[in-house]
């Protein structure tokens, strides 16, 4: 994250007190300081408590209220508690933003993976087309429906939100643009963060691209947005959605639930293997 023309490594750990504070400190050591920092006791309600509970009101403010005020439109405290407790807090001097053993990207990237998926003679490509307006055109005997679950039932309970983004992509001629593939920005800034792809995917080039991620709330859905309001909405759609027999309803819109890619696949994975089940049996 970019803090006051700093640069502090996040997820929260050794190497962000030493950024912010100039602190260096042995793990038990950074253990003790989010101990005397934490609001202990503090039930864990919301998306502030999630972080204050856990390493106390400053780092709070420094590094979560601005990036979750502008990425949501809305207070972490009126946020589930799962939004800003997806990022970990760690003691040790580990800077990446995931541990999974196995991390890796597509040898020739995702848009070569979409496309061999998509290339498969059994599948057909409708571009531009809403879902309702295929309703007449396509028979089906079961359908794996990925779109927004209320728009499936045409709004009927009210529409679900969903939060978006502006992707803003630039070509620099420089051959490094920032230390690190993602750069957050809790600041004042119009934009929530900055990627640049070359530190993602070893690609050597005397040029660099980026993108400016600008939130906003109309445009394509990306984001559920997770708030008790939201959930109790949802919870209408998906008890409506059991009685639709041969559909099932998978992935973030769908199922209304913030995945990450990993969590996405696995989803997927995991419908396939019940829908094969159920098909045989
Ligand atoms: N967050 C924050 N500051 C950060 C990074 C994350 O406040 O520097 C909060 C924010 O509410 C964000 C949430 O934690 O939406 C989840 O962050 P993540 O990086 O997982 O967001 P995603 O990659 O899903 O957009």
């Amino acid at each position: 994250a970019r803090v006051g023309g700093r640069d502090v490594p996040l997820p929260l750990g050794a190497r962000t007190l030493e950024a912010l504070y100039g602190l260096n400190l042995s793990a038990a050591q950074v253990e003790a300081y989010f101990e005397s920092r934490r609001e202990r006791g503090r039930a864990i309600r919301n998306s502030e408590d999630a972080i204050v509970a856990r390493v106390g009101r400053e780092l709070f403010e420094t590094l979560f209220a601005g990036y979750t005020r502008k990425q949501w439109g809305l207070e972490a405290r009126e946020l589930d508690a799962s939004v800003c407790g997806r990022i970990p807090v760690r003691f040790d001097r580990d800077e990446r933003y995931f541990t999974d053993w196995f991390q890796a990207m597509p040898r020739d990237g995702y848009a070569a993976l979409v496309e061999r998926l998509l290339g498969h003679p059994r599948i057909e490509v409708a571009l531009g087309t809403s879902f309702e307006a295929l309703g007449n055109r396509v028979r089906f005997r079961y359908l794996v429906y990925t779109g927004p679950i209320d728009a499936y039932f045409e709004h009927r309970f009210g529409a679900l939100p969903y939060r978006s983004l502006r992707f803003e992509f630039e070509t620099i001629e420089r051959e490094r643009f920032q230390p690190v593939g993602v750069v957050n920005f809790p600041g004042d800034e119009p934009y929530t963060r900055v990627t640049e792809f070359k530190h993602l995917t070893g690609q050597a080039h005397a040029a660099t691209t980026i993108a400016r991620e600008y939130p906003r709330s109309a445009g394509e859905p990306y984001y559920p947005i997770p708030t008790p309001a939201n959930r109790a909405l949802y919870a209408k759609y998906a008890a409506k959605a059991t009685s639709e027999t041969n559909v099932a309803f998978v992935g973030r819109l769908a199922e209304y639930r913030y995945y990450n890619m990993d969590q996405a696949v696995a989803s997927a994975l995991a419908a396939f293997e019940r829908i094969a089940r159920e098909r045989v049996a």
